[in-house]
């Protein structure tokens, strides 16, 4: 294969993040607070974080959409970009990762720039549709895997018609080709990449950073 992309080794990392991560203190409070918990997998990798909060900056973006937002590690990386008068809707069911979440945001002085609704997401965004479809410029999707495409459909009408959707674990530990593996999220990542893969309505990129993190952007 042509042009590969480098297997990345423990020390590789390492080095990626010595060269290349500016994570402010309280984020890796956060992240480091986030680790101890048994769910602790579930929070993305800091240059992911990093990558989101430039993604923010560079679509000069004022009204973004999180489906799973856990302890509020990316909402904070990308409320961090966004203007004063920008917006973040945060979509969770846990009060209880939404409990840390809320004392970081309010401890770095973005709690008003988030909008956190605890519910199931597809009710969050059944609800945003009636009244502020096209409104939004950025999505992020890391949530439970078999709605991703439901998640997916739904951010498509909220964004704008430039916007951008991002998707957290498209690579899922290698799972994808893994030939034995036929659980439900496998197959509903597997699906769903599918889907994207064939989508005419986005300009793609899935881009092998960290689980795998994929960039549909509306045409
Ligand atoms: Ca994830």
């Amino acid at each position: 294969m042509t042009g590969k992309t480098l297997p990345m080794s423990e020390a590789l990392e390492t080095y990626l993040r010595e060269v290349s991560l500016r994570e402010p203190g309280i984020l890796r409070r956060l992240r480091e607070e986030t680790a101890g918990l048994p769910e602790a997998q579930m929070q993305i990798a800091p240059e992911q974080g990093q990558f989101l909060n430039l993604l923010v900056g560079l679509l000069g973006a004022k009204r973004i959409i999180e489906v799973g937002t856990f302890t509020g590690y990316s909402a904070l990386w990308m409320a961090q970009a966004l203007p004063e008068d920008g917006r973040l809707v945060a979509c969770d069911v846990s009060e209880e990762w939404t409990d840390i979440a809320r004392r970081y945001w309010a401890e770095a002085g973005v709690a008003e720039r988030i909008d956190l609704r605890l519910a199931p997401a597809l009710e969050t965004l059944e609800a945003l549709l009636e009244e502020e479809r096209g409104h939004y410029d950025l999505a992020f999707i890391d949530a439970d895997k078999a709605n991703y495409e439901a998640y997916y459909e739904a951010c498509l009408k909220l964004l704008d018609s430039t916007g951008l959707v991002v998707i957290d674990n498209t690579l899922w530990s290698g799972r994808v080709i893994d030939p034995e593996a036929d659980d439900e999220d496998t197959v509903a990542i597997r699906q769903f990449n599918d889907k994207l893969h064939a989508d005419e309505r986005v300009d793609l990129s899935l881009l092998p950073l960290a689980d795998g993190l994929t960039l549909a952007r509306k045409r």
